[in-house]
């Protein structure tokens, strides 16, 4: 009786198996309808042809149609991994699960099985690789028969040197001007045709200040790039060569995870400031100034000057040493090295008491940088 209500349904042979999909693995869904069929014919004799089946519409044999949208669609962009999503009528895909249910659930949905289907047929006649973390997402609209792509940035890691005091490192949300991310950003378009770019940095240095020494770690993001296989040493050359003080090292091709991990990183800097005052430096005070510094943590809240960027709490950082290089009249020049997300500028001119205690606080009068350098990232390398 069950069997002869199940062809009763005026499914595909295909739909009838797969109201079974979970009995036996390693069988088709068309392998299990043919099997209820055997078994249906040898019980009852011929069961009733379907020629349109009302609930796969026969998607299944229309997968070269398919294909061929696909390709138009993807036409322009390079990419070697896929991943195949669609979209059934909600009201079919019910009715289907309703129908399951009758049946003891035993089935999967259509969705599942044309995602899989194609994307098998996909990657025999494309090449192209199967992929839970694709370059390409192809979501197939069944109901308006049309397709639409999901493109995966890509991700560029390198580390940078700035030999100038007046980009800043990423663009202003709104306007354009100069930045380290325009500069990188914009060779990377011009080699993947992408839409868009973001500069991911492991912290950053203030406007005027240069990073030099081994450079910060940063990743550069092409979003939606058409071309995925550039030439790193061809992109490096562009950047380093455009004349505009940047320079670009280490480039490796890298996943979104590793934007994370530089996010996270944390090492200790090293810092190249120059100091004046206001008034002669007493070099003996200085000195004993700067040795009570070290090695205790100082309390920095978030400087005025950043303020409304940042949420005003209070950091507690380590100053691993600080080398006193020259003392002239009124300035002195020194090598500072201190855990990540110090402030510098406020770590020598006391920030009105934000930071305890400062350079100033310990010497006793106000001390400002002139200018200031990251000469060192100690990561090791
Ligand atoms: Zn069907």
């Amino acid at each position: 009786m069950i069997l002869q209500s199940l062809f009763e349904h005026n499914l595909c042979i295909r739909c009838t198996g797969r109201v079974f999909a979970n009995v036996d693995t390693g069988m088709t869904n068309l392998d299990r309808g043919r099997s209820l069929l055997f078994a249906y014919k040898s019980l009852y004799g011929n069961a009733r042809e379907v020629d349109k089946c009302w609930l796969c519409n026969n998607i299944f044999d229309q997968f070269d149609k398919y294909y061929g949208m696909v390709n138009d669609r993807t036409a322009e962009y390079e990419y070697d991994s896929f991943l195949i999503g669609s979209k059934f009528d909600k009201d079919l895909l019910i009715s289907e699960e309703t129908l399951q249910n009758d049946y003891g659930s035993k089935g999967e949905s259509i969705k599942k099985e044309f995602n899989r289907e194609f994307g098998k047929y996909f990657a025999l006649r494309s090449g192209k690789d199967h992929s839970k973390d694709p370059d390409i997402a192809i979501h197939i609209n069944t109901i308006y028969d049309n397709v639409e792509l999901v493109i995966k940035s890509l991700y560029v890691y390198g580390k940078y040197i700035k030999k100038r005091r007046d980009i800043p490192q990423t663009r202003w949300i709104h306007g354009s001007g100069e930045s380290i991310e325009s500069i990188i950003g914009d060779e990377l378009i011009k080699m993947t045709t992408s839409e868009n770019y973001h500069l991911h940095g492991a912290g950053r240095e203030d406007v005027d200040v240069m990073m030099l020494g081994n450079g910060r770690e940063f990743v550069i993001e092409a979003v939606n790039p058409k071309i995925r296989n550039i030439d790193l040493d061809k992109f490096k050359e562009a950047v380093n060569s455009s004349g505009k003080d940047i320079f670009i090292s280490d480039l490796a091709f890298c996943t979104k995870s590793t934007v994370k991990e530089i996010k996270e990183s944390k090492y200790d800097k090293v810092y190249f400031a120059e100091i004046e005052s206001k008034n002669s430096i007493d070099e003996q005070r200085f000195r004993e100034a700067a040795g009570k510094l070290v090695g205790i943590e100082i309390s920095q809240r978030t400087p005025i000057r950043v303020i409304g960027n940042r949420s005003d709490i209070i950091r507690k950082k380590e100053i691993k040493y600080i080398n006193i290089d020259s003392i002239g009249y009124n300035t002195a020049i020194i090598k500072v090295c201190a855990e990540s997300g110090t402030y510098i500028k406020e770590l020598v001119n006391g920030d009105e008491g934000r930071t305890v205690p400062s350079l100033s606080s310990m010497y006793g009068d106000k001390l400002y940088i002139k200018s200031l350098d990251v000469i060192n990232i100690n990561r090791g390398d």
